[in-house]
């Protein structure tokens, strides 16, 4: 058995970054940056106005309340080239316009009285220079680097650019991952069970992952436990995709053909790894494409997924943090096991108690077909090789999101 941070480190080895490339705005949500990203232009690119109101020159208030002459009216979107405040003067403008020259402050229009059928306007208090205009260059300054490389951008990046006129921006494309289920005794989707069948749910459970990661799922289906269908749609899946996932055909059955095909086709390594679940793990490069082949047990395939294959498929899409957040728990209850050399992760739910401590409390049963209760748990407590986690103490845990 290999320890599983060697094991790791054996993967992300195998996961080189993809070449960064420009990808159009709408397709960058969580992308990360590959450059800095720097700004052509300030944001805003010109001083307008926060409130409704008057611009005014703040002296002209000084003695409010105090009459001004209104010289016209600015909406946003209006060019205010042609409008200058001189002294005694006021210009009525709308939140975004731009400030008109001469002016220096905003009324707002709460503080003010139209007179004369809107020819002019009482100012009723004093104003200070500065009041209520967002000046050019406020959120952004031209020049300036507004993303390093390596920012996740979310919705805010995606505007904060968008606010910049950026129609593409470079990052690290989204990684297309292949999903493949393998075993003669898999039926897809609905329809009857015949005699030693199961339905597959490694697949849709691994797309969704795939998916919920933020990478680009390729269903490859299902193939029998034969060596050519394997070949084939592994061969397939290496032809659309950046990156393969399958799950079974990886531990010593004699039905095994996964191992075969990914071991003609690339440099494997078959792994047993001193964790519980998921021992074997099959990963290699096929063509500088990682294969990452997990175990066929549907709570084994997901937990093998979090470990290996999304820290590998975050390397390859520029992302710096590989792995899931962790934490120190208190154990609610016992989180019971017996030595065996190996690390167990524990499905758990976590949750935050009023103590502002996390807590844990195991969601099911523990073996590696019960996939019920990793759909309830939020979380793995990583209990150590010995007699398992008593009541009180704490256990390292890692957040699934
Ligand atoms: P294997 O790794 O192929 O030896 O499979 C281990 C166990 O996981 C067996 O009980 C399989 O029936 C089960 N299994 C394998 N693939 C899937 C799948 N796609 N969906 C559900 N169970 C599976
Ligand atoms: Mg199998």
């Amino acid at each position: 058995m290999i320890e599983l941070g060697d094991a790791q480190r054996r993967v992300l080895s195998g996961c080189a970054p993809l070449h960064p490339r420009a990808v159009p705005l709408a397709d960058a949500l969580g992308c990360v940056t590959s450059v800095d990203l720097r700004a052509d232009e300030a944001v805003p690119p010109f001083a307008n106005t926060a409130m409704d109101g008057y611009a005014v020159r703040a002296q002209d208030t000084a003695e409010a309340p105090v009459r001004l002459d209104v010289t016209g009216t600015l909406a946003a979107g209006a060019d205010a080239a042609a409008f200058t405040v001189g002294a005694g003067k006021a210009v009525r403008i709308m939140t975004g316009a731009p400030m008109p020259a001469g002016a220096d402050a905003v009324v707002m229009v709460e503080l003010t009285r139209a007179e004369d059928d809107g020819r002019s306007v009482t100012i009723e208090k004093p104003a200070q220079v500065g009041d209520h205009v967002r000046a050019a260059g406020d959120d952004i300054a031209a020049g300036q680097v507004v993303f390093g490389a390596g920012t996740t951008l979310g919705p805010g990046h995606l505007g904060v650019l968008a606010s910049l006129g950026y129609a593409r921006v470079p990052v690290y494309p989204r990684a297309r991952v292949g999903v493949l289920s393998t075993g003669d005794e898999l039926l897809d989707g609905g329809g009857r069970l015949r005699p030693g069948q199961i339905r597959d749910s490694n697949r849709p459970t691994l797309l969704a992952l795939v998916r919920q990661s933020g990478f680009e799922p390729v269903d490859l289906g299902v193939a029998p436990d034969d060596e050519e269908a394997i070949s084939a749609a592994v061969e397939r899946g290496l032809e659309e995709c950046d990156a393969l996932v399958t799950s079974g055909g990886v531990s010593v059955g004699d039905f095994d053909h996964v191992k075969a095909v990914l071991d003609r086709l690339g440099r494997m390594h078959w792994m047993q790894v001193a964790i519980r679940p998921a021992k074997p793990l099959a990963f290699g490069v096929v063509g500088e494409k990682p294969v990452f082949g997990l175990p066929g047990n549907p709570v084994s395939s997901m937990v093998s997924y979090e470990l290996f294959a999304r820290p590998g498929l975050r390397q390859m899409t520029g992302h710096r943090e590989l792995f899931r957040p962790e934490v120190v728990a208190v154990a609610d209850e016992p989180l019971p096991r017996r030595p065996d050399g190996k690390v167990h992760f524990v499905r758990v739910v976590c949750t935050e108690g009023d103590d502002g401590r996390r807590r844990v409390r195991s969601s099911g049963g523990q073996a590696s077909h019960l996939l019920r209760a990793m759909a309830l748990a939020n979380a793995l407590a990583v209990v150590p090789d010995g007699h398992g986690v008593d009541t009180g103490e704490t256990v390292r845990t890692l957040l699934l999101g």
